[in-house]
C-alpha cells in the first residue's frame, strides 16, 4: 500500500506539487492523468525516493520513503520518463547490470530471475540483441523488465507508452495488464483513453493538485445543464442557488449554448430552480438532466473552463 499525505514540492517559486493525497490498493493500477506540467513525474520522482519533498509524507508499506529509503525502495520498480537504458549493452547484459546494482537478495538466482522477467515481458527472443539495435517498444519492455528485476511489490511507469506506434502502445498496455496478477501498479499518462483503458482507479491532477478522483463523483447529485446566456454571469447565477457546490463548464453544446455541470448536495430540488433562475435572467435552458458526468467531463472540468465553487470564483 502507498500513503501520501499533504504531499509539496517546490523548485523555488513555482509549486510542482501542491498538498497532494491518496492511498494506492494492493492490487490496484492506479492512473495519473492531467496535462503536461500536471506535476505527474514530479510526484512518482518523490514516491520512488528519488527527489525529496518540499513537506509532506509518502509511506510505501508503513515505511517511510524519506527516512528508511533504502527499506522503502526495495518494494517499487521504476520506469522514469526517460529510462536509464545502456544501449551498447545487450538485454542480458543490461538486466545482470541491474540486478547487481539494485542489489538483490543472495537466495535469488540471477539468471533464473532474469529468464523469468523476460518471458513475461516477451524479451526471450532478444535477450542478446544489443538495447541499441531495438525498436522503442522492445526498449520500452526492456525498462519495464529493469523495474521487475528484485521483484518489487509496486511498479511506477512514468508514461509507459509515450512515443510509441499504435501497436506497440497496445502491446504495451496488454503487458501492464498482465502484470497486475504480480504488482500494484502506478502509472501516468496524459491521454485520457490510455488510463480508461488500463486503469482500475484514476486520479486527475491539475497544476499540482488533485483536481478529481472517483469517490468524490458518488458523494453528489450532478446535474447537466444546457444554458443559452452569457458564460460568466450564468456560472455566478447558477452557483448561487441553495444547494449547488460546484458549476463548471464542460464544453459547447452547439453555438452559444454552453454545458454546465453542477456538484449538488443530495437531496436538494434543484431543477426548478434552474428553470426559474435561468427564465428570470433572461437567458433560455435547453437542457437538465441528473447524471454523473463521463470521464471525458471530470477530464474537462478539472483542467480547464471556468468553475464557481463554494462560494467563490476563480478562472482557471
Ligand atoms: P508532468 O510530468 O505532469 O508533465 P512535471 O512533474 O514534469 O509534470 O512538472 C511539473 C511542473 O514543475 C512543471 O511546471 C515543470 O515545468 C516544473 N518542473 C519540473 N521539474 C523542474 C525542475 N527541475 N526545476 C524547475 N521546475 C521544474
Ligand atoms: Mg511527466
Amino acid at each position: 500500500m502507498i500513503e501520501v499525505k499533504h504531499l509539496v514540492k517546490r523548485y523555488g517559486e513555482k509549486v510542482a506539487v501542491n498538498d497532494l493525497s491518496f492511498t494506492v490498493q494492493d492490487g490496484e493500477i492506479l492512473g495519473f492523468l492531467g496535462p503536461n506540467g500536471a506535476g505527474k513525474s514530479t510526484t512518482m520522482n518523490i514516491l520512488t525516493g528519488y527527489l525529496s519533498a518540499t513537506s509532506g509524507e509518502v509511506r510505501i508499506d508503513g515505511v517511510d520513503i524519506a527516512e528508511e529509503p533504502e527499506r522503502a525502495k526495495k518494494n517499487i520498480g521504476y520506469l522514469p520518463e526517460i529510462p536509464p537504458l545502456y544501449t551498447d549493452m545487450t538485454v542480458e547484459e543490461y538486466l545482470r547490470f541491474v540486478f547487481r546494482l539494485k542489489k538483490v537478495g543472495r537466495d535469488v538466482k540471477r539468471d533464473a530471475h532474469i529468464a523469468d522477467i523476460c518471458e513475461r515481458v516477451y524479451l526471450r527472443e532478444v535477450k542478446g540483441r544489443l538495447i541499441r539495435n531495438l525498436s522503442k517498444g522492445y526498449r520500452q519492455r526492456v525498462g519495464i523488465a529493469q523495474a521487475m528485476i528484485g521483484d518489487p511489490k509496486i511498479l511506477i511507469l512514468d508514461e509507459p507508452t509515450v512515443g510509441l506506434d499504435p501497436k506497440q502502445i497496445l502491446e504495451i498496455r496488454d503487458l501492464i495488464r498482465s502484470l497486475r496478477a504480480r504488482h500494484t501498479i502506478v502509472l501516468s499518462s496524459h491521454i485520457l483513453q490510455e488510463i480508461q483503458a488500463v486503469c482500475t482507479r484514476i486520479l486527475i491532477i491539475n497544476e499540482g493538485r488533485l483536481a478529481a478522483d472517483e469517490c468524490e463523483a458518488g458523494q453528489r447529485d450532478r446535474y447537466r445543464v444546457l444554458v443559452e446566456g452569457p458564460k460568466s454571469r450564468v456560472v455566478a447565477g447558477l452557483g448561487q442557488l441553495p444547494g449547488v457546490q460546484s458549476v463548471r463548464i464542460a464544453g459547447e453544446a452547439e453555438p452559444g449554448v454552453v454545458r454546465y455541470l453542477l456538484a449538488v448536495e443530495p437531496g436538494y430540488p434543484i431543477r426548478r430552480a434552474v428553470f426559474d433562475r435561468v427564465v428570470q435572467s433572461g437567458w433560455r435552458l435547453l437542457g437538465l438532466e441528473q447524471g454523473r458526468e463521463s470521464l471525458e467531463e471530470r477530464f474537462l472540468m478539472a483542467t480547464s473552463g471556468q468553475r464557481f465553487v463554494q462560494g467563490r470564483e476563480e478562472e482557471l
